[in-house]
């Protein structure tokens, strides 16, 4: 980043809430990716005249779940207008959504970032249907476009920020912390390929120290959580280049190629009043009761930012494997399962985040699909942990565990594959392959420190992997040093 200039970025989220139905009639939800285009469409949501839209009661409740979880104000009265813009995926010729009174304002969310806390604030959190999908095909020189309804009239929350952060880093994690959230209430799946929950950073750049925004680019089609870093990257390296160069930004929506990895001009920004919003006249007002709202509250889960904080003081672990255990409620669950059975933490949070992730992106898999009872892995652990069997044995048996679905203990009994922390039979082993290795063992004395690590190699080896690593290391230093000292 350039010293003189500071980024200011505000996002706009859209998620789909994954109710039974879409948000104006009985449709079913589908992901366009996964269907045929079409199979979910009806005279409601594909626009046919005379038609009338009903609230689907299940997204506002879903929408109150996330207002109240990022602290908004819920207003009592709100209301569905109509955004008139003319598009093939727009079948109606306008879309339902609120614009004027928001379903909830003023929220806040909190990220940890490299630098510390921060706290994001939330502009407004609104109700609105989606459209339907374009798909442009080329063939045989000829140009046409595909239009699939599906997609048209799924429930969407459109979650405004303020423009409070100011690098590609603050953006993923707000990012990032969102759908987390949205996850644990249960209302996304947080998925950016199928497009269930869509990012849109705008970006501006303006002096070190002013206070006035300067001219701002949207970027759209992000469909990673990479994607998007980059992208913001991107475009704030290309407009403070701009700036620096005497030259403008240019108000517009870009969009970011995963092949070029740049942005590039997709249209110019039409203004808000371009789309003659309208208070919609088939949809009464939507009205909050505030039972509902402090029904709402009080069943809220957990959040992640909460959970985050007492991980580190409940099992004191750091900031970096708590955020890891916490981004998923279904892994923090596992850890307090893991711990619940007698698991030392710090090594439980090592074990999820290491072998039990690496086997989830393996086979593409949550960790309750890793058919590992938390009480198994407890198990393997505490052997570890005891000093029964040394990690790299640790890491079979679960491979094994994992097949046959047998205990750590029965897999270690069965195959022998306890540790072993006899000091006469390490000992014994350690003396053996220095008598056998006289050139290296001389290299060694020598100075070159690095063969340390080979005779320690030949040990293990000598000991089929089962030595006490702990022990083998000191009993193979204070052999050497006797030798050292006896020349
Ligand atoms: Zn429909």
């Amino acid at each position: 980043m350039h010293p003189e200039f500071e980024p200011v970025i505000g996002l706009e989220i859209h998620a789909v809430l994954e109710t039974r139905s879409k948000m104006f009639c009985d449709c079913r939800l589908v992901a366009s990716t996964h269907e045929q285009p079409n199979v979910a469409v009806c005279p409601v949501c594909s626009g046919m005249p005379g038609t009338l839209p009903v609230v689907n009661h299940a997204a506002v409740e879903y929408a109150l779940r996330v207002a109240l979880a990022l602290e908004c104000e819920i207003a009592t009265t709100s209301i569905f207008a109509r955004k008139s813009y003319f598009y093939p995926d727009l079948p109606k010729g306008y879309q339902i959504s609120q614009y004027e009174q928001p379903l909830a304002r003023n929220g806040r969310l909190k990220i940890d970032t490299s630098q510390g806390e921060q706290t994001i604030r939330i502009r407004r959190v609104h109700l609105e249907e989606d459209t339907g999908k374009l798909t442009h095909l080329n063939e045989d020189g000829e140009t046409y476009s595909l239009v699939d309804l599906n997609r048209s009239g799924l429930p969407l929350l459109e979650i405004v920020s303020q423009p409070d952060m100011h690098s590609a880093k603050a953006v993923r994690a707000y990012a990032f912390g969102l759908r987390s959230i949205l996850r644990y209430l249960g209302v996304n799946s947080g998925n950016l390929e199928k497009g269930f929950f869509r990012i849109e950073p705008n970006v501006s750049i303006r002096p070190v120290g002013s206070r006035t925004l300067g001219t701002r680019t949207e970027i759209k089609n992000l469909n990673s959580f990479r994607a998007l870093e980059r992208g913001v990257t991107y475009e704030i390296e290309r407009q403070t280049e701009l700036l620096l160069q005497g030259k403008d930004v240019v108000q517009e929506t870009v969009g970011w190629d995963e092949a070029e990895q740049a942005t590039v001009s997709q249209r110019s920004k039409e203004d808000a009043d371009d789309y003659r919003y309208f208070p919609e006249p088939d949809l009464p007002p939507l009205v909050i009761e505030q039972d509902w709202v402090d029904e709402i509250r009080a069943s809220l889960p957990e959040l992640p930012h909460a959970k985050f904080k007492r991980f580190q003081a409940e099992y004191d672990l750091n900031a970096y494997d708590a955020g890891v255990l916490v981004a998923d409620e279904a892994v923090a669950d596992y850890f307090e399962a893991v711990v619940a059975a007698d698991a030392p933490p710090k090594l439980a949070a090592n074990w999820i985040s290491g072998e039990l992730f690496g086997l989830m992106r393996q086979q593409d898999v949550g960790i309750e699909q890793l058919n590992l009872p938390a009480e198994d892995l407890a198990g393997l652990i505490k052997l570890v942990d005891a000093e029964h069997i040394n990690q790299n044995t640790a890491k079979e048996v679960l491979e094994e565990m994992l097949t046959s679905g047998e205990s750590a203990a029965a897999i270690v009994k069965a195959r022998g594959l306890q540790q072993i922390s006899d000091p006469e039979q390490i000992a014994h082993w350690v003396q053996g392959v220095l008598l056998g290795n006289p050139n290296q063992v001389a290299e060694y004395l020598g100075g070159k420190q690095a063969l340390s690590g080979w005779l320690f190699g030949q040990v293990m080896q000598a000991a089929e992997g089962k030595a006490n690593p702990r022990l083998l290391r000191a009993e193979l230093d204070r052999q050497l040093e006797e030798l050292s000292e006896g020349r």
